[in-house]
């Protein structure tokens, strides 16, 4: 019988298919399975909470989404119709470099975690967008891509 050396356990724990972390690295994340939403939003919490028009976001299970360590903080958006926020939101970033890493306690879809494609540790593990949503705060001069457009939300 082989022996498992403890180490190899350990570092097993620690990554999963997929893996990201913050800007610093202290905050590492990890999920097997593929998202079952992937979204472009360009909503105004989305813009302010980037700093950029965007932010691409992909829906995994809860269950299957694992912070493997980093000290976090999450700051709850209240309801809101015109973001993506909807009926309530936690943006969830690194106290130590405030990246935005993911957000839960997802009012409209229980059980589910947007992870911020952006932190991603593989380019390669980007996932497309299949929809743009809250489009009706775009800016002009960002182009829509090939896929389904949204005013607001996808219902
Ligand atoms: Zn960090
Ligand atoms: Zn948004």
């Amino acid at each position: 019988m082989r022996q498992q050396s403890p180490y190899l356990e350990m570092e097993q724990e620690m990554s999963k298919r997929f893996n990201g972390s913050c800007a610093c690295g202290a905050v590492t994340y990890g999920f097997d399975n593929e998202p079952t939403f992937v979204a472009n939003c360009h909503c105004t919490d989305c813009k302010r909470a980037s700093g950029g028009e965007m932010a691409t976001f992909a829906l995994v299970s809860d269950s299957d989404f694992t912070v493997f360590g980093g000290e976090t903080k999450g700051f709850p958006y209240p309801a809101n119709p015109q973001t993506c926020a909807g009926n309530g939101l936690t943006r969830v970033f690194c106290v130590n470099c405030g990246s935005r890493v993911f957000t839960n306690e997802l009012a409209d879809f229980p059980g589910g975690v947007f992870v911020q494609e952006g932190t991603l540790d593989n380019l390669t593990d980007w996932f497309a967008p299949q929809a743009e949503i809250y489009t009706w705060s775009r800016q002009p001069w960002m182009p829509a891509l090939d896929v389904p457009q949204h005013d607001h939300g996808v219902s």
